[in-house]
């Protein structure tokens, strides 16, 4: 007999583009930390949705927030105002300390953003020519999937059969300040850089790298532009993943838990100099701004200080990393991260693990082929992470 998970896994490759290798799992309900399958069985999530649910599934705070706001407005479009936008704003330059946001919906969508801010800066701050500027990017990158951040990306998995590309797109690579002085030219707008690569199964770049670059594109009038969307708001143990090497860049690029996992939404954040390029007609978002993604991320923003979800990722994700490196086993090639931020590199396939891992109840994704990256909600406790723990050292043993 067939189960219910199992009928609707089979429904889902029967209508859905087949854009996805998910973890044959069916997840019904979550709380915390915790996720439950259509039959009830429960796993602990250790991917967080790719770190959108750094705040915990459903945190009751958030919630509550989304539920207050649906009773008053939920859209308005940017052709009106709506009174939680400007809270939204104070509360993210505050956190950024820069001068303005602006606001989308999804990662891509801000990366997107960033990308126009930049190209738009370059004519008309910089003074480059027309249609001439340029964007660095590094090799690994991970920006989206939108056609713009497809265009900086190295990846043929990610490009194949998309192009014509974006012009204007110079590729270093990750960590080599040679190759980024060699690549600025005049016409460089922006150097834009994951602090630490995400999607590449958590790559930190060499030490130095990060304030390197950050000394040659303030010398070079280039914008330094950090892509947070998935190493922001504390996952890395730091508010942004840039302060491990003390920098502030031009902008910074945040998404997934900036919506606490709750409402889709993202922003840009910068200087006046640099965001200031906009003006109206010039860019937006019929969904942008909207009143019930600003009252979750507020509440979402709220949840993170309170809750000192920071300082737990540092703490938390240090004793984690101690406690993998203690497993001997020849297939573990290196244990690495930053805060609960964390990637377990194997001489092989990474899934097989990840499948046993599932079947003792830890929810884990592989990343590039051979990284188990392992990335729970920021609310996680000790004792969850003991109990991940054994379950991660049995499935080694
Ligand atoms: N940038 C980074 C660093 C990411 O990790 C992601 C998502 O994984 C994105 C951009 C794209 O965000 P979204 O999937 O919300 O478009």
């Amino acid at each position: 007999t067939t189960t219910k998970s199992e009928s609707i896994i089979q429904q889902t490759s029967q209508y859905g583009a087949n854009n996805y290798h998910p973890l044959p799992v069916v997840v019904s309900r979550a709380e915390g930390i915790w996720m439950y399958d259509a039959e009830g069985t429960r796993y602990m999530d250790m991917l967080s949705a790719y770190s959108a649910v750094n705040q915990g599934h459903r945190h009751p705070k958030i919630v509550q927030a989304l539920k207050d706001q649906a009773d008053k407005v939920t859209l308005t479009s940017r052709a009106f105002h709506n009174d939680q936008l400007a809270p939204f704003y104070e509360r993210v330059a505050s956190l950024t300390n820069k001068e303005m946001v602006l606001p989308m919906n999804t990662g891509a969508e801000a990366v997107e953003t960033a990308i126009k801010a930049a190209r738009r800066w370059a004519y008309d701050v910089k003074g480059v020519t027309d249609n001439q500027a340029e964007i660095i990017v590094c090799e690994g990158n991970f920006h989206g999937r939108t056609m713009g951040a497809v265009s900086l990306s190295a990846d043929p998995e990610y490009r194949r059969g998309f192009g014509p590309f974006l012009p204007g797109v110079k590729v270093i690579p990750y960590g080599d300040l040679d190759a980024l002085k060699a690549a600025i030219t005049p016409n460089t707008a922006a150097f834009l850089l994951e602090p630490i690569q995400g999607e590449a199964g958590i790559v930190i770049p060499k030490e130095g790298f990060l304030k390197g670059a950050r000394e040659l594109c303030t010398a070079q009038n280039v914008l330094l532009i950090a892509d947070e969307i998935q190493t922001g708001l504390g996952r890395t143990g730091k508010l942004f993943a840039c302060e491990w090497e003390g920098i502030v860049p031009d902008m910074y690029i945040l998404g997934k838990a900036l919506g606490g996992g709750v409402f889709p939404i993202s922003c840009v954040a910068a200087n006046r100099d640099v965001l200031g390029v906009f003006n109206p007609g010039s860019h937006g978002s019929t969904f942008g701004g909207n009143p019930l993604a600003c009252a979750v991320s507020i509440a979402a923003l709220d949840v993170i200080a309170e809750e000192k979800l920071v300082e737990r990722s540092a703490e938390l994700g240090q004793y984690l990393m101690e406690q993998l490196r203690q497993i001997e086993n020849p297939v573990i090639k290196e244990v690495r991260g930053r805060g609960l931020f964390v990637g377990i590199e194997l001489h092989g396939a990474a899934r097989p693990y990840c499948e046993q891992l599932k079947a003792e109840g830890l929810l884990c994704k592989e990343t590039h082929e051979t990284v188990i990256r392992l990335a729970p909600p920021l609310v996680i406790g000790k004792e969850d992470l003991d109990w991940a723990l054994e379950r991660i050292r049995k499935v080694f043993a």
